[in-house]
């Protein structure tokens, strides 16, 4: 008989800000598939999301990848049931309407790398600053880069994991780094960006550091923030051929900025003040390659026979990617 680990991984209840948590589940015999990983519970009382009397919340498994650090492991994201199997509210991922995954998303994470013991970046000196922002970005060299080898040990995991890494970054703040993960599914890129955050998290345990996902760690001192650039696309914007089409699209988007900006990540109003690569929130605007815009038409859409996808640069790091995709597509389906 062989015994295998199964990482069941859910998100928790806490408001505004959902945080992952995680526990080992021991089978026997274990055939690697998601239809074979057992519903299981937790304490609900724990987590939020739940009261002491009546605690039991299942776990629903959704997706699973093999676990590259443990072996006989596996990670299976999961989503969160109340006792009578109807989606528990924290649930984003239940709100998703694409059941013919018609909707491709690539989220781009950026996070800061975290000393805890000075509560700062990693790369910034005791009480003080590192040099101004500009040489970090995609930087090069050990005055620019810090947790180099950390991001990469992440960008290992993810691969061999089988999640669809498609690329990293140094970012324009000293600490600050970026992955990018798409999918041809909405649920699919949401569960992969979270799993991905689960292998972060769980790395730099180990170095004694933690991810700092705050879309403006640094406050108002003169540094960018994190943000979760969400570039979509369905079979419209796929097919889309005009600009007036391209921008009938986007303009579904300015008469529900509310609702949208109500699922971008908590304290987003820090970060989207118009400086820094960023619209201001109150605001919403489009165009061609303007990373100051609230959605950007990427370059490659406009020369592609304004064909190809669209990039909302509003949603913060800490977002939840099952909510930010299920409203976007909650938007785009009113376009037809
Ligand atoms: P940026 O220039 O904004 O830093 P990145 O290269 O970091 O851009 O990220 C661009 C993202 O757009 C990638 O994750 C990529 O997969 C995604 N993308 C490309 N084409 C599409 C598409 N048709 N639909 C959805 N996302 C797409
Ligand atoms: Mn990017
Ligand atoms: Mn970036
Ligand atoms: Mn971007």
């Amino acid at each position: 008989m062989s015994k295998s680990k199964l990482e069941y991984i859910w998100l928790d209840g806490y408001k505004p800000t959902q945080s992952l948590r995680s526990k080992t589940k021991i089978v026997d015999d274990f055939s690697g598939k998601l239809e074979d990983c057992p519903e299981w519970s937790f304490d609900g009382s724990s987590t939020e999301q739940a009261e002491g009397g009546s605690s039991d919340c299942l776990l629903k498994p959704v997706f699973i990848c093999p676990d590259p650090a443990v072996t006989n492991g596996y990670l299976v994201m999961t989503e969160v049931l109340n006792a009578d199997s109807t989606a528990h509210e924290s649930n984003g991922r239940a709100t998703i309407d694409d059941e013919d995954d018609d909707f491709w998303f690539g989220f781009e994470q950026e996070y800061f790398l975290w000393d805890t013991t000075t509560n700062r970046p990693l790369g910034f000196p005791e009480g003080g600053f590192p040099a101004p922002q500009g040489p970090y970005y995609c930087g090069v060299g050990g005055q620019n880069v810090f947790g180099r080898d950390i991001k990469d040990e992440h960008l290992d995991l993810c691969l061999e994991a089988g999640l669809n890494v498609e690329g990293t970054n140094g970012e324009v703040a000293a600490g600050q780094w970026e992955f990018q993960i798409f999918a041809k599914g909405a649920a699919s890129a949401g569960d992969q960006i979270w799993v991905g955050r689960y292998l972060l998290e769980r790395l730099v345990e180990k170095y004694g550091l933690a991810i700092n996902w705050h879309p403006k760690p640094l406050g108002d001192l003169d540094w960018n923030g994190s943000g979760m650039h969400a570039n979509f696309s369905n079979t419209l914007i796929r097919t889309a051929g005009s600009q007036a089409k391209i921008e009938e699209v986007c303009e579904a988007f300015r008469s529900v900025v509310d609702e949208h900006i109500a699922v971008y990540g908590a304290d987003n109003d820090q970060r989207l003040t118009g400086q820094h690569e960023t619209a201001a929130i109150t605001d919403f605007s489009y165009g061609v390659s303007d990373r100051g815009a609230s959605i950007r038409i990427p370059v490659y859409t406009a020369n592609n026979g304004w064909s190809g996808y669209l990039e909302d640069r509003r949603p913060a790091s800490n977002a939840d990617p099952y909510k930010v995709a299920a409203r976007i597509i909650k938007t785009v389906k009113t376009v037809s």
